[in-house]
């Protein structure tokens, strides 16, 4: 195993490494070609018995690793939503695995359980989350959700599930539109509450929650004896970031005390720009808030941060003393082991310390906003052009989009989208992704990479002008 001054002399290299990487990235694939099981197979079935030399696994790593790997990171990946980084954040992430804390609980690492508190509070600030709740920094913004699915269901039992189980209970109802993100399913799975008990409510012709239908299946449930328990609003859901009316729906909660957890994943950063906070009027009336820094706040994966109203909800679902964990400080400090599902905590405050820092909430605004407007430059030529169309309204950098030259059938277009759409994923120089709104094979297009220029977006633009009349000279594939 190398010693310290190999780590040193490996280390300086790795750093000029990624230098480089960032410099160059635009040159790579952007989505890996690998074939599946091509890496596999390159790795050997075995590990080794004796210590082999950085630089052998150095080279490995090049020549095996870095063929399977798709660039998040390069200007060109404009599929599904962005993992955004930055090299504030790389460095910071280069400390905290350096460090090799376990921050579980504040005797851990008092630093990072404090630290985290008080990000919590500078993001809640940058994005106008009420100054009363409290933050957290979780894993996924999967995680986030099933903790307000979990304390829901524990507040409406008045915390008897957490003793006793489901038995006996009625079915506990969890509402969310048909185009939230899959993650709310599986939360109700894993919750216990079983996904027939998740009411997926049909949204309008912006894809937004229709809350007549809202009111309506509430009221079914109730008189049904079944327990509404949890609504879940889309600020910007994945399948077109479309944003469900959050003012309305805590008004409804209110009448029927259901608690109201808001995901806003992605483009809850956007919050930090006045011109949308409009989205999150009435978020006092909520409960809960989960947005992921480490989509589109220039933050490493894995960063999601969740909010609060009751702390004591939350950290009463979860709370569990085993001796060995006790500590003399438990009454005076937040110990984050409660906050949330695992035990074991990554010092993850570091990074969006690190980054909220070196870009200065300046820097981060215009990033944001620099992206929206350019996205919303594209969003204008699609509508104006006489062969694609927008397939939803674009309120952020989101792009939602169709190659329909006249004369084509709803199949056809169909047919001829997703040929675009897999030439494009070929093609090594942009990456998109797809959904389907209203039985629609739509184009998903992304503008919000770290160090996206506003040339990278008209270079997907043209490109996609381009492959889209190449793919309609040639025969539909069936
Ligand atoms: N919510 C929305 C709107 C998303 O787009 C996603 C993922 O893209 C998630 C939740 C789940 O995020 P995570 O991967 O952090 O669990």
């Amino acid at each position: 195993m190398i010693d310290n001054d190999e780590f040193r002399e490996w280390g300086h290299k790795f750093v000029d490494w990624i230098a480089d990487y960032y410099q160059t990235v635009d040159q790579y694939p952007v989505k890996s070609q690998a074939r599946p099981g091509e890496i596999l197979r390159s790795i050997p079935a075995t590990l080794p018995e004796t210590s082999e030399s950085m630089a052998s696994i150095w080279s490995d790593f090049q020549s095996n690793i870095m063929p399977g790997m798709t660039h998040w990171q390069h200007p060109g990946f404009m599929a599904y939503f962005p993992a955004n980084t930055s090299f504030p954040s790389i460095l910071a992430e280069m400390l905290t695995a350096g460090l090799g804390a376990q921050c579980m609980i504040w005797d851990t690492s008092p630093a990072a359980a404090e630290l985290e508190e008080r990000m919590m509070q500078w993001l809640g600030q940058l994005l106008g989350i009420p100054a009363t709740w409290s933050g957290t920094i979780q894993s996924t913004a999967s995680e986030a959700t099933l903790s307000a699915i979990l304390s829901a269901r524990e507040r409406v039992t008045d915390f008897a599930v957490n003793d006793r189980g489901l038995q006996g209970h009625p079915h506990l109802r969890i509402y969310a539109s048909k185009q939230i993100h899959s993650s709310i399913e599986k939360a109700v799975k894993i919750a216990g509450l079983g996904k027939e008990n998740f009411v997926a409510i049909p949204t309008d012709s912006d894809f937004a929650m229709d809350l007549e239908q809202l009111e309506e299946a509430i009221l079914r449930d109730q008189n049904g004896g079944n327990v509404p328990t949890c609504i879940i609003v889309g600020l910007g859901t994945t399948g077109s970031t479309a944003v469900d009316p959050l003012k309305q729906i805590v008004a409804l909660a209110q009448k029927h005390q259901i608690w109201v957890h808001i995901d806003a994943a992605y483009a809850g950063t956007a919050m930090m720009l006045q011109e949308y906070r409009h989205m999150i009027e009435g978020i006092e009336l909520a409960d809960s808030f989960v947005v992921n820094p480490h989509k589109w706040m220039m933050v490493n994966f894995d960063c999601s941060c969740y909010f609060v109203k009751d702390k004591s909800a939350l950290v009463r679902t979860f709370e569990i003393l085993p001796e060995y964990l006790k500590t003399d400080a438990d009454q005076q400090v937040n110990n984050y082991r409660d906050w949330g599902i695992p035990l074991g905590r990554r010092f993850r405050a570091l990074k969006l310390w690190f980054v909220m820092r070196n870009f200065g909430a300046d820097q981060i605004r215009q990033t944001i906003r620099n992206h929206i407007t350019w996205a919303q430059e594209i969003a204008d030529e699609i509508r104006h052009h006489k062969d694609f169309e927008l397939l939803a309204p674009v309120p952020f950098n989101l792009i939602c989009f169709r190659f329909a030259p006249s004369g084509m059938n709803h199949q056809e277009l169909n047919r001829l989208n997703q040929a675009i759409v897999e030439r494009i994923k070929s093609s090594e120089s942009l990456y998109v992704t797809h959904t389907v709104l209203s039985g629609i094979y739509t184009i998903r297009l992304v503008a919000g990479q770290t160090y996206m220029k506003r040339e990278n977006l008209q270079f997907a633009w043209a490109f996609i002008q381009k492959l889209a009349k190449e793919v309609y000279q040639e025969p539909l594939p069936s």
